[in-house]
């Protein structure tokens, strides 16, 4: 069960409802949006059954939900949600283009990225500093020192940064330098990971497993809004399947069905869906017509000197595509860019 609070419950009304949920025997978990706060209730039948909230100040209504992520499904919010990133939205009315570099590797690489992918139409910047590589000899990121790039180039850019964290003993300081925390294919199911980037305060990308189902995918980002944040962006970036022409299958379904499922807005990555360049713009285009509330892309100046994800990263003639791609179609979908 869901409780969702009026938009101008304060937290007294909060409180009253939490201690109206514990007096029942039921647990409280609360979740704060931009637009408004829910409540969470865990429990028995009986304890369902019995608890009514509907009186209480500050309540708006009450919504039994028969899905097993109960935060983020569909069923509790009737209007899909809008996350804001340093300010940039991404939710149903907007169309969002995230570019930058697979990684962070020098400061003039990050601000060279970040003003192609200004160029292109950009509002958000990606660039990990944290890589999750299959092989340990790989480079890995440069860490701290890469915040610290990606924080100067905001400065100089304008753009909010959007990076991954790999490590639960690194979300505090990636929380201090990001403005959107992402969570990786590979951590999809590190539970204790979700739960921390979820106490920290800031949006969370979370990127779809390698095989995971819808419910698996929403389960996870139960965990995230579980410990009180439901600043969640979904992130479909292929799955693993026979096919081996292509690095990933992008899934253009999961964008449909995220919407059905969730109140959650969905970007999508082409770049590390195809692990090719040719295929970024095509994918960008069935993303958008799909619905896509946002895509991502990787960019680079000299993708053959990348040092992560070269071959799919976009320059020169693709990047202009793109970004006639990006201006031109959200419109004829009702969505602003
Ligand atoms: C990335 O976006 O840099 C990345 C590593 O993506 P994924 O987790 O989807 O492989
Ligand atoms: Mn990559």
């Amino acid at each position: 069960m869901v409780i969702v609070m009026t938009p101008a419950a304060g937290d007294t009304e909060i409180s009253t409802v939490i201690a109206h949920i514990e007096a029942h025997g039921g647990q409280a978990f609360v979740s704060k949006g931009v637009a408004r706060t829910i409540v969470g209730v865990v429990g028995s039948p009986d304890v369902l059954e019995t608890l009514d909230a509907s009186g209480l100040a500050g309540v708006d209504h009450t919504v039994r939900i028969t899905a097993p992520y109960k935060l983020v499904s569909a069923e509790n919010h009737t209007k899909r949600t809008t996350v804001r990133v340093g300010g940039v939205p991404i939710g149903p009315d907007t169309f969002t283009l995230i570019a930058g570099p697979c990684a962070v590797e020098t400061a003039e690489q990050t601000m060279e990225s970040a003003r192609m992918a200004q160029r292109a139409g950009a509002t958000l910047l990606r660039g990990g500093a944290y890589k999750p590589r299959t092989s340990p000899y790989a480079f890995q990121g440069l860490g701290i020192a890469a915040l610290r790039i990606l924080a100067d180039v905001r400065e100089e850019t304008g753009l909010p940064i959007v990076t991954e964290v790999l490590d639960t003993a690194d979300v505090d300081v990636v929380a201090e330098y990001a403005d959107m925390l992402q969570i990786g294919t590979r951590n999809m199911q590190n539970f204790g990971l979700l739960q921390a980037v979820g106490s920290v305060g800031k949006p969370v990308m979370l990127k779809r497993g390698l095989t995971a189902t819808y419910e698996e995918w929403l389960m996870a980002a139960e965990y995230v809004a579980q410990r009180g944040n439901l600043d969640i962006v979904l992130c479909e970036r292929g799955i693993r399947t026979f096919e081996t022409a292509t690095r990933n299958t992008l899934d253009v379904s999961a964008v449909p069905m995220v919407h059905a499922l969730s109140h959650l807005p969905i970007v999508v990555d082409p770049s590390h869906s195809a692990g090719k360049r040719d295929l970024v713009v095509p994918l960008t285009r069935a993303a958008i017509a799909v619905g896509a509330d946002a895509v991502m892309v990787d960019v680079h100046a000299d993708p053959t000197a990348a040092l992560c994800d070269g071959p799919q990263a976009l320059y020169g003639e693709e990047l202009d595509e793109l970004a006639r791609a990006c201006r031109e179609l959200p419109p004829m979908l009702g969505r602003r860019v």
